[in-house]
């Protein structure tokens, strides 16, 4: 009775199908996350790993001994670069699929945090920031001189 889930890496060389509910997604700011991502921290959607398939392209994986002490396998495109899903020895259930590889956003539900003791004071987006529906407007090469005001 679930819908069909699909998603992939930015180069389209990636993707995946899922049949199954997702489950409650969770943001990590541990410095893994932060790395891997290359940006304040990770948001990431168990899935059960019996309803994940790939079905184009092959990810290539990378294994490290997380901040946790435990191994991670961390699977992305080669191509594009982009992070795909992590998968652990612990939980061989299930995979954990980064939020951004969802086709449909609004899926993702978070949950909690983990690791809020590596916080970055950048991982909240100050409200009076000014916003730009797109593009900011202007010239944007000469942030050197507005920012130094
Ligand atoms: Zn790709
Ligand atoms: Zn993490």
């Amino acid at each position: 009775m679930s819908e069909m889930i699909t998603g992939g890496c930015l180069c389209g060389e990636i993707s995946f199908e899922y049949t199954d509910s997702p489950g409650p997604a969770a943001y990590c700011h541990c410095t893994d996350c932060r790395r891997i991502t290359g940006s304040a921290f990770n948001i990431s959607v168990p899935v059960s790993l019996a309803f994940f398939e790939i079905v184009s392209g092959s990810p290539k994986a990378f294994t490290k001994r997380a901040d946790s002490g435990h191994e991670l396998t961390r699977y992305f495109c080669g191509d594009c670069g982009s992070p795909i899903y992590v998968s652990s020895p612990r939980h061989p259930e299930i995979v954990y699929v980064k939020a951004g590889a969802f086709d449909d956003p609004d899926l993702v539900k978070p949950s909690h945090q983990s690791w809020t003791g590596s916080v970055v004071a950048w991982s909240k987006i100050d409200d009076d920031l000014p916003g730009y529906p797109k593009h900011r407007p202007g010239n944007r090469h000469n942030w050197t001189e507005t920012w130094k005001k």
